[in-house]
């Protein structure tokens, strides 16, 4: 019985490509109690390995925290696969806004003390005694309310590129540290005012709102779903976001875009620049916002410093990081002496700049696999394919791509099925239609959707 990963990210990316499915990123968390946390964790793993299922996941014997990505076509098996779980029936499920077929490229499971590393005593308050969940549109009319304040719980690095207007955004690295300033600064305002909290995925509200009903607060409102499902709803219902800029996702992305705001700058030179990297230097590995153009002169480093290692010999290099502590500065996460223009703490209320519209092109092509070259007629350059999956119609848009022919994009002028010329192909049908290019046995025939 296989109960681990056996393919590496690149074999897994390659597989993704080459399966050609729309594929759904999405989290969910629950609290409960688990008695045997490693036995649940392989249940979970063997279960949806078998569904292509891909993502981090956290079990405890306090609950599940997990961010995934799945194959669309396998949602409905993988609800099963939660129902099984009393606990988990009738979950809701986050959906990201954008889906990237490489979101994640390895299952991996982790039985963990805590689902959140939140710190908390538990013990000493009740934590199902948490504040009142709202929707985007209630979430939206209470921040209008002049006797709200409204915290973001999550991590300055993630507060910084995006965040709800006028949001108190503590300057922390830990969830647990957030807590107790917060009791502290709002101390005078427990009886009368509005609490407003959010997080990411709702997770960290849960616990904060029970701590702030026991430290004697008396409204206590979370944003359910947390910043994800708020763009969910926003979306759906056409609803205006209070939420500015980017939302951090612990993804390869490192952040989904919200609005076209940009609130952050880049910490090496200051322009307004919302992109999070890591420091390529392997020994460093720091977590900073860096602008293209600080990221082609100092080669996406972080300081001179660490260009300077990365030009060495690899040898030399790993020599270099024995016995040294980087630990402590990739959990710090952005704060080195090195970055000028690192700030937290205080945000600016106000958008500094716009975002381009093409960065939401940037992101990569949703398409889905129709079938396999079979012949190529070189005279009138005519592609013969055989269609396995879906449907084909004239003007469609369409990609075919394989090793020798990379990515060539076109739109379908003309289809012959099986021979007779038609508007519409299905299926089971063998295909030939004109390509302004040479097609290759190999090659793959994708139909671009959006
Ligand atoms: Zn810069
Ligand atoms: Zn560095």
């Amino acid at each position: 019985m296989q109960l681990y990963n056996t393919l590496s990210a690149e074999e897994r990316a390659q597989l993704i490509d080459e399966a050609g499915k729309q594929r759904l990123t999405l989290s969910f968390y629950a609290y409960a109690k688990i008695p045997n946390p490693k036995q649940f964790r392989d249940e979970l793993f063997i279960a949806w390995n078998a569904l292509d299922a891909l993502g981090r996941i956290y079990v405890a014997h306090e609950g599940i925290n997990a961010q995934m990505s799945i194959p669309e076509e396998n949602l409905a098996a993988f609800r099963e696969t939660l129902e099984v779980y009393d606990f988990m029936k009738g979950i809701r499920l986050n959906e990201a806004v954008e889906h990237d077929d490489h979101s994640f490229l390895k299952l991996t499971i982790k039985v963990r003390h805590k689902i959140v590393a939140d710190g908390l005593n538990d013990e000493t308050f009740d934590v199902t005694n948490k504040g009142i969940h709202l929707k985007a549109k209630e979430f939206n009319s209470l921040l209008e309310d002049p006797n709200t304040i409204v915290v973001d719980f999550r991590n300055h690095y993630e507060s910084e590129v995006g965040h709800f207007e006028g949001a108190i955004t503590p300057d922390v690295e830990t969830f647990r540290e957030s807590l107790p300033i917060i009791n502290e600064k709002l101390q005078d305002f427990k009886e009368d005012k509005n609490l407003l909290m959010y997080c990411t995925g709702g997770i960290r509200c849960e616990k904060a709102s029970a701590y702030f009903k026991h430290q004697g607060f008396k409204n206590v409102y979370q944003l359910e779903g947390g910043i994800i499902e708020y763009t969910r709803q926003i979306k759906e219902e056409n609803i205006e976001s209070k939420f500015i800029g980017k939302n951090f996702v612990f993804d390869h992305r490192l952040g989904e875009r919200i609005t076209e705001d940009i609130v952050s700058q880049c910490h090496q030179c200051g322009k307004p620049c919302d992109n999070h990297t890591n420091c390529a230097n392997e020994g460093c590995h720091l977590l900073f916002i860096q602008c293209d153009e600080c990221k082609a002169a100092m080669e996406n480093c972080c300081s001179a410093e660490c260009q300077d290692i990365i030009h060495l010999p690899l040898a030399e290099q790993i020599k270099l990081r024995k016995g040294v502590q980087v630990g402590n500065k990739i959990f710090r996460k952005g704060k080195s002496e090195a970055l000028k223009f690192k700030k937290s703490g205080e945000l600016p209320k106000k958008a500094l700049a716009k975002a381009e519209k093409n960065i939401r092109q940037k992101i990569s092509i949703k398409k889905v696999l129709l079938g396999k070259a079979e012949h190529y007629y070189t005279k009138s350059k005519i592609a013969q394919f055989l269609l396995e999956n879906g449907e084909i119609n004239i003007g469609d848009k369409v990609l075919i791509s394989g090793p020798t022919t990379g990515e060539q994009k076109f739109n379908i002028t003309e289809i012959f099925a099986n021979g007779e010329a038609c508007e519409t192909a299905k299926a089971g049908d063998q295909i030939t239609f004109p390509v302004p290019f040479r097609v290759r046995l190999s090659d793959k025939l994708f139909k671009i959707l959006s």
